[in-house]
């Protein structure tokens, strides 16, 4: 844990007790400060009151007596309406921060300088974040990751110079960050998303800045537009990472077709054949943890035996197994097309495992890419709708369930002639049809194959 000093002897008002809150809780109180806790929710509220963190409704305490309000990422700051306890605090005069705020103070005075490694972006973010974390501790470092991914960050060790902070954040996690000034700022790319929190693109993109204009060194992928922009309005301590051909501008990195070269063209690493980093998407975060590792001080060598051996996170692309010549591949993160169209670009011959439920404009956008699927099988809520997409196109199963999609998948992948088929479950919706959400539903996917592995079934 990381006690928070900073408010000792101070009264917080802490809202939202999900797990960042609890811990957040924990690491004020460990600190010294004087915490009243509320939630919306009684569970979060009940949590606390069982470990003794002190609660009471935030709507009837005297708000002058505050220093700060901590917020959970997860309750709005403005759209589409600020929370009651944002307002009550602004109407007190009381500053509003997140988790992430208490830590970038505590780094500040208890060890001023200590690697921090934040990373943001629309897509990409927690395999780069994970990838950086495996890269580093493969490395021999000590590497403490959380924040939007895993651990909450005030649950991990604290700051100190010969450890590591690799932590991934949400735009709601900046915006909550006002002196947010890590030694390392990753902005991976800034695409449409979230706009019903964070309302125009304009708002969007200059929550996303904020991570890199207190960083000593910025990393910025600038495949896209806003990106661009952003890396163009810093000049210094500045690397660009670029995917695809043509020359870098200035100081930074390429990855074209996998191979990633410095600005003068010397190849750094081969992610070609390194099963957790297929795809273009993957060369742009493979490529921003070169930037991050090269920045901490990684050998060539080091950085090249980190990423060949990252396992991947699981269910985006991970590889389940292998029966035979096919190939078994778990992509439930894939919860729109946008995702999907990854993982359809990553293989050929593909037995495609997709539906539940749908989001706008379904899988139009993937009819491109339909020459790389060998059959189609459905499932969940969104079959009619996508059978009619794949019409004439595609032969498609109506399948229904997940477990009949993977066993009638297996069979028609081992009885065709392609080389390496793939069963792939890329679902491109979301899983409240059938499931809690993406991780029980690709833990099922693998449960399913491996009831398989009496028919020769191998796990990596
Ligand atoms: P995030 O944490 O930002 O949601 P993840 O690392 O969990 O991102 O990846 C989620 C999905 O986003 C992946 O399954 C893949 O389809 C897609 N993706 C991953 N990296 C990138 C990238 N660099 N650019 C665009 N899309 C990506």
């Amino acid at each position: 844990m990381t006690p928070v000093t900073t408010f000792a002897g101070q009264r917080v008002a802490l809202f939202g007790l999900g797990g960042s809150g609890l811990a957040t809780a924990r690491a004020l109180i460990a600190g010294g400060a004087e915490v009243v806790a509320w939630d919306d929710g009684a569970e979060g509220v009940a949590k606390a009151q069982g470990e003794g963190i002190p609660t009471a409704d935030l709507r009837e305490q005297d708000w002058s007596g505050f220093a700060a309000l901590v917020l959970a990422p997860g309750v709005p700051l403005t759209h589409p309406e600020p929370h009651w306890s944002v307002r009550q605090a602004q109407g007190a005069g009381v500053e509003i921060v997140g988790d992430i705020e208490l830590f970038c103070r505590e780094r500040r005075a208890v060890a001023p300088g200590a690697p921090f490694v934040a990373i943001t972006g629309t897509n990409g973010k927690s395999t780069t974040t994970a990838l950086i974390a495996y890269v580093l501790r493969q490395a021999g470092r000590d590497v403490q990751m959380g924040g939007n991914i895993g651990t909450a960050i005030l649950s991990l060790e604290p700051p100190d110079a010969a450890r590591v902070h690799v932590i991934e954040m949400s735009s709601f996690q900046i915006d909550l960050t006002p002196s947010l000034d890590p030694s390392v700022g990753v902005l991976m790319n800034v695409t449409p998303d979230h706009l019903d929190r964070h309302g125009t693109m304009e708002q969007y993109a200059g929550i996303k800045e904020r991570l890199i204009r207190g960083a000593d060194l910025a990393v910025v992928g600038i495949d896209d537009a806003p990106s661009r922009a952003i890396a163009d309005r810093r000049a210094e301590r500045l690397v660009r990472v670029h995917v695809g051909a043509g020359p870098t501008q200035g100081e930074g990195l390429r990855a074209e077709a996998g191979i990633i070269r410095d600005a003068a063209g010397a190849d750094l690493a081969d992610v070609n054949g390194i099963g957790s980093l297929r795809g273009a998407h993957n060369w742009q975060n493979a490529a921003v943890a070169v930037a991050v590792a090269q920045a901490l001080g990684l050998s060539a060598d080091e950085i090249r035996a980190g990423l060949a051996s990252f396992p991947g996170l699981p269910h985006r692309m991970e590889e389940v197994g292998r029966r035979d010549r096919v190939l078994f591949v778990n992509d439930s993160k894939a919860t729109n097309a946008d995702s999907t169209e990854k993982a359809l670009t990553a293989f050929r011959d593909i037995h495609w495992i997709l539906g539940g439920k749908a989001k706008d404009g379904g899988i139009f956008p993937l009819v491109p890419y339909f020459e790389r699927v060998a059959h189609a099988y459905l499932i969940g809520a969104a079959s009619d709708a996508f059978a009619a997409t794949l019409e004439g196109a595609v032969p498609y199963t109506r399948c229904g369930t997940l477990d009949v999609a993977v066993e009638k998948a297996a069979q028609n992948a081992a009885a065709s002639g392609a080389p390496e088929p793939v069963v792939l479950l890329s679902p491109a919706c979301a899983s409240y049809d059938q499931f809690r959400n993406f991780e029980v539903r690709g833990d099922r996917f693998r449960g399913s194959c491996r009831r398989s592995r009496k028919n020769g079934f191998s796990a990596p």
